[in-house]
Order: structure tokens, then sequence, then C-alpha cells
């Protein structure tokens, strides 16, 4: 039986993740769960699955949850976010956003297993996570399908020789919902018609992040993190289906591809019971009628995100941590109204434009770079 930390439990992996939780009780016990809001939702969670510690964000939160669940351990903000992340044997990290940071690397330097959905912390914090990882044997298995299909891909190849027979890495991309629009039509697009993505239902950042491939550009830096290999050895190619959710090319011409429907609920089984794979039922797919796999380059032109990710992935060290915090910052604005779909990426590189390389050895120097990014994106925004 493994006991299980569920940080996000709210939101839309978090939810998923309980459904694999209901479905495998003599495997898996819920042990914490932590959200940023709904705090009756925690509760309700709560009472469910007879969780004992419980992680809210605000004092506030804290009273609310301590007056309906007595006899619960309640914790506050990223310190109990840390505690519950080094309490349970798997860690799932399905915080939105940098908010992330504290459970993965606590996670990851108490030695439990790290079920990372949170890209935006390993992107963020690649230099101290690969100083982690190069200290003590740790046990990262991604949940975002793409990171999830190259893990199963990878299986049989070799790290220790950073992966010699593999010659690239290719991640899938819906393409998201403007994958066919023209150039003039994406200046007029809308909050509602960047949340309506054609494959997958997600929660609203990542799913406006999908609408201008930024999603997909952290992916490609999430990549190299999870895997040690550089953003050149990563492709990107539009699949519109969904169905194959990436592949590895070896030397020798060979491509290994993970296929299943589009289930968030297949790559967080996958890793809350690696080595066992469960036998939920989801996710097969049917060749009794025709079923046509089309693959085409992306638009870099049309969404330049790609790019930029791209740039900063060369660039290295904290260039990555400050695209994805002004890209948060972004997103954010645009989702509040302040500025348009097309001002997104614009804010974005402006502010890796100013960024100066700076070692990132601690994560006092983490969290003040990102901080610096935050402010330059908000000053960039009141120019948009
Ligand atoms: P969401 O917005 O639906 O949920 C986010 C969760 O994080 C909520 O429970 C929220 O309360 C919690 N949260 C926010 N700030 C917090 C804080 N400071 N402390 C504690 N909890 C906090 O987001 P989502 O779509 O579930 O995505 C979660 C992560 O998984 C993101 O990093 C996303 O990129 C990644 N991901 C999501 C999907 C998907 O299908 N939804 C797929 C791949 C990767
Ligand atoms: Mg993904």
């Amino acid at each position: 039986m493994r006991s299980v930390a569920l940080l996000g439990a709210t939101g839309s992996i978090g939810q998923q993740t309980l459904d694999v939780l209901r479905r495998e009780p003599d495997s898996l016990r819920l042990e914490s769960i932590a959200g940023g809001r709904r705090v009756d939702e925690l509760i309700a969670t709560a009472r469910e699955f007879h969780v004992t510690s419980i992680g809210v964000t605000t004092d506030e939160d804290a009273a609310i949850v301590r007056a309906a669940l007595p006899k619960a351990h309640v914790v506050v903000g990223d310190s109990g976010l840390a505690e519950l992340a080094a309490s349970s044997d798997v860690v799932v990290n399905a915080v939105v956003g940098f908010a992330g940071l504290a459970a993965t690397l606590s996670a990851l330097e108490a030695g439990r297993r790290l079920a990372l959905a949170n890209k935006e912390s390993l992107v963020a914090a690649a230099p101290l996570v690969d100083e982690v990882r190069s200290a003590r044997p740790t046990d990262l298995v991604p949940i975002d399908s793409e990171h999830c299909a190259i893990h199963q891909c990878l299986a049989g190849a070799s790290s220790q020789n950073h992966y010699e027979s593999v010659r690239r890495l290719i991640l899938t991309a819906s393409g998201g919902p403007f994958r066919t629009k023209s150039i003039d039509e994406l200046r007029d697009v809308t909050i509602t018609d960047a949340l309506a993505h054609p494959t997958w239902s997600m929660g609203p950042k990542i799913t406006v992040d999908s609408s201008t491939l930024m999603n997909k550009g952290l992916e490609v830096l999430e990549a190299s993190a999870l895997f040690g290999i550089g953003v050149d050895r990563i492709d990107v190619v539009v699949h519109p289906q969904s169905i194959v959710h990436s592949m590895v090319e070896y030397v020798d011409g060979s491509t290994l591809a993970q296929l299943s429907r589009p289930d968030m609920r297949l790559p967080i089984a996958y890793c809350l019971g690696l080595p066992q794979r469960f036998d939920h039922g989801w996710g097969s797919l049917s060749f009794d009628s025709a079923l046509s796999l089309e693959f085409e380059p992306p638009r870099r032109d049309a969404f330049p995100a790609l790019d930029l990710a791209y740039e900063a992935g060369r660039i290295g060290e904290g260039a990555p941590a400050c695209l994805s915090a002004a890209n948060e910052v972004a997103v954010a604005g645009f989702l509040d109204g302040v500025i348009g779909w097309s001002d997104i990426v614009p804010v974005v590189r402006d502010v890796l434009a100013r960024y100066e390389r700076i070692p990132l050895r601690t994560v006092e120097a983490l969290r003040e770079l990102d901080d610096w990014s935050r402010v330059c994106a908000h000053e960039r925004m009141k120019s948009s």
C-alpha cells in the first residue's frame, strides 16, 4: 500500500488523480491534500478519503478546515506544502505555476517519488533540481502526457551515458484551438476562444498556454530538464488527434511512440503505480473502424512562443525561469482582460530580453529572479 500526497487537489489534475485513487483503494491510500482555494471541496475530499493532513494557503482557510475537521493536521503556505511533500511515499504535484516549487524540491530532497504535473517548477528550478539529482538517487516521474510517453519510450535506454542511443525526442502537440487560424484572425481571439481546447479539458492557465503554444515551449524545457537532453535534440510536431503522446527516435532510425486516447488519468495512474500497471480500463484504442493519425510541422511564425522557449533553453541557467514567470503574469493579465491574447508573447519576449545571466545556485536567487521577472512583466503590460 502506497501513501499519496495530492497537492493541488481541487484542480483538473487533482480531480483526475482522485478518480485513480477511487479505482485503486487496495494499492493507494490518500494521506494528505492541499489546495489554493475552494476550501469546501478540500474538506469534502478529506472526509471521503479519511485524509489526515491538509494544506491551505491562508490562516483564514486553516481556521475553516480546523473547525470542520478538528482531528486533522492543518498546515499553511509553502512550508506546509514542503512538509506534506516530504511525508508520503508518492507526491502528486498538481499545483499550477511557480507556487509548486516548494513541493517539487521537498519531495526530491526527502527521497519521495515525485509524480510531477507542475511543469513550471521544474522549468524554473532545473539547475537546483539537477543539483539534488546529482547528490542522491531520486524518483521523478512525469505526469505531463508527452513526458510520460517519453519516459515509457525510453525504458531500456540507459541514462548513464546520457541516452547516447537516442537521436532526438519528438513532442507531439495538439496545436490548440487556433491551429488553423490565420495571423490576422489571431488578433481578434477572445478569452472564451482561448479556453476552448479541442482535445483536452484542463485548468485555465495551461489551456491558454496551449493556445499560444507556450505550453509546448515549456514542455521542451521540461523535457530537457527531465531527461538531461539539450533543447536542440528535442523537436515538436503537431498531431491534432492527441493519440500519439510523444516519441523517441533512436540513432538507428527506429522511432518508438506511446499511444492512447487522450485521458490524463493514464499518465497519473502510470506514475502512481510504476513499476506496476493498473488494469483500469481507460484509454484503450479501438482499431475496429478507421483511425487516422496526422502529423504536421508547427506554424512557428503564427505561434512565436515556441521559438522563444527554445531561445530561453539555449541561454540556459535562469532564462527559462524568467520566461515562465513572465508568461504566468501575462496569462493572468489576459484572463483578467488587461491585455489581449496577441500581447502575451510580446510581453514575455520583452522581459526575457532584459534577463541578464546570473548563477542560480540557491532557492533565494531563484525566488529573486522570479519576483524581478514578474515586476518587469507587470511594467511591460502597462504599456500594451
Ligand atoms: P488547475 O488550475 O485546474 O488546478 C491548480 C491547483 O493548484 C488547484 O487545486 C489550486 O487550488 C492549486 N493551487 C494554486 N496555487 C496554490 C498554492 N499556492 N498552494 C497550493 N495549491 C495551489 O490546474 P491544472 O490544469 O490541474 O494544472 C496543474 C499543473 O499540471 C500545471 O502545472 C499544469 O501545467 C500541469 N498539467 C496539467 C494538465 C491538465 O490536463 N490539466 C496536463 C499536463 C500538465
Ligand atoms: Mg502536456
